[in-house]
């Protein structure tokens, strides 16, 4: 049986991730790919990530005629999981196009999960809901021996006389060390690595070490591990990360874990692997203040290659972090970027504005607290309701008329937060035009750029002032 497996996120569609161009290669679809070539079928891999249009996508289908049509995000990037509209609308033209040849097609990623009737309206046969392998596995030996698909593999959505139809929950997998390892000769990586050196002077993947995560900050969606966490075996990592290293010419990692390193067991025996296989890399990860401020888990990162630590900081009011369900304090936000840097350790922090019941006072305490710490970069949000958390539940009489984000850099508000929507637009100006003006110390580039700064700072407060009363009561 012969598989097109694609992908429906596009970097060209994302104008600021693609000026950054940083771009990852679709590790979760690689690892589909190494399944479905260890169950004997003929996979071709078409990535959309570097490409412009679904052009090539219809010249394979034409070409190849494969006999099912996989559209498999990567589940790791959080890009890929932002449930973007241009992504939407992208994955859906490539159903019709498969559909239009009678070709069926099977979608997998975050918004096909959360609305499976537009995906499967569109054409889809099925939207695969869970996790996602142990499904495709299950599907494509049932259709490869009977030539017609079963309606009974757990993890599936499809229509039954225009109704969907859901059939049992996937069980999650615990064993992830006995999936193959990612397929990474199926992926186009000498296009990433001409445009990693081209615009960065090196070569950098993502890898991910861990699915899940244990904690329970109430808007993050996790509607495939609720707070269940599986860890793949640490030699498994290592020699992966040993083959990028000597193999593919890779020099930089990010670990799209969504919180990396978390037990210390397995950081320990992770260390050791890498030291032995001399696998050591210039890694990005993102991570939690609380886990930072021990001095063991510091001492093992550095030893592993840590570089570039992004905290998931949402906040400097204690009173909000505590709301959105958090478990950390504003203390360990200060203690951990103090540790990372005096170790030479760029710092990242996530902030978020606009969750329920933020005001003025809170948002100058955030305010505050980029002052007092001044991380190496700042990746400012605005409070997103996600179907499934506790926070969609909570604004959902508040939702709005949109529900999905164009792209990355869309930020609207999408329920009736406290403020008017373009008061976050206008925040998040505010904080960034801040952020380089406290830097202008430090920087040239920003000495220069000091006194429009300070201009622009005066007028998006102004602006923000005017919006401020126009506030609705909590
Ligand atoms: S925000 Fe981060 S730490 Fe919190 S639940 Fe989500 S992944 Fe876990």
């Amino acid at each position: 049986m012969r598989i097109l497996l694609t992908n429906s996120y596009r970097y060209r569609a994302d104008k600021k991730q693609w000026k950054a161009k940083q771009c990852y290669p679709p590790y979760g679809t690689a690892w589909a790919a190494a399944l479905l070539r260890q169950e004997g079928y003929q996979v071709d891999f078409l990535d959309h990530h570097l490409r412009k249009d679904a052009r090539d996508y219809t010249d394979a289908l034409f070409a190849l005629r494969p006999d099912v049509v996989i559209i498999y995000d990567d589940q790791f990037n959080y890009l890929t999981k932002m449930c973007l509209q241009h992504q939407r609308t992208f994955a859906l033209e490539l159903i019709q196009t498969a559909a239009s040849l009678n070709i069926p097609a099977i979608v997998y990623n975050s918004d096909a999960q959360d609305f499976p009737l537009e995906y499967l309206q569109a054409g889809a046969h099925f939207v695969l809901k869970g996790e996602a392998e142990e499904t495709i596995k299950e599907l494509l030996k049932e259709y490869a021996a009977h030539k017609q698909w079963s309606y009974e593999v757990p993890g599936c959505a499809f229509l039954k006389d225009g109704q969907l139809q859901l059939t049992a929950p996937r069980p999650l997998m615990r064993d992830l060390g006995a999936l193959p390892p990612p397929d990474w000769q199926l992926l186009p990586l000498d296009d990433y690595r001409a445009l990693w050196h081209k615009y960065h002077g090196y070569f950098s993947v993502g890898i991910a070490t861990t699915r899940g995560c244990p904690y329970k900050c109430n808007w993050c969606a996790k509607p495939i591990y609720g707070n269940r966490y599986f860890m793949r075996p640490p030699e498994q990592v290592a020699a992966e990360i040993a083959m990028l290293k000597h193999q593919l010419g890779v020099g930089h990692l990010w670990m799209m874990d969504d919180i990396f390193g978390l037990r210390s067991d397995w950081l320990a025996a992770f260390r050791k692997e890498i030291e032995r296989l001399d696998a050591r890399l210039p890694l990005k990860i993102q991570t939690r203040a609380d886990l930072l401020c021990g001095k063991q888990a510091m001492e093992d990162l550095l030893a592993v290659g840590l570089q570039e630590a992004w905290i998931g900081v949402e906040s400097g009011s204690q009173r909000i972090l505590d709301a959105m369900d958090k478990g950390i304090t504003v203390e360990q936000v200060q203690q951990a970027t103090r540790k990372l840097k005096s170790a030479g350790v760029k710092v990242g922090w996530f902030l978020q504005f606009g969750y329920l019941g933020e005001d003025e006072a809170d948002i100058a305490a955030t305010l505050h607290l980029i002052e007092i710490c001044m991380p190496d970069h700042i990746g400012i949000s605005v409070a997103y309701p996600l179907p499934g958390t506790l926070f969609y539940e909570k604004v959902r009489s508040l939702l709005k008329d949109k529900d999905h984000w164009q792209d990355s850099d869309d930020l609207d508000t999408m329920y009736q937060a406290h403020f008017p929507r373009p008061f976050y637009k206008l925040l998040h100006r505010y904080v960034h035009c801040k952020y380089q003006y406290l830097k202008s110390k430090d920087f040239l580039k920003y000495k220069v750029k000091k006194p429009l700064l300070s201009w622009r700072m005066r007028y998006y407060k102004r602006r923000m002032e005017e919006l401020a009363s126009q506030a609705l009561p909590f």
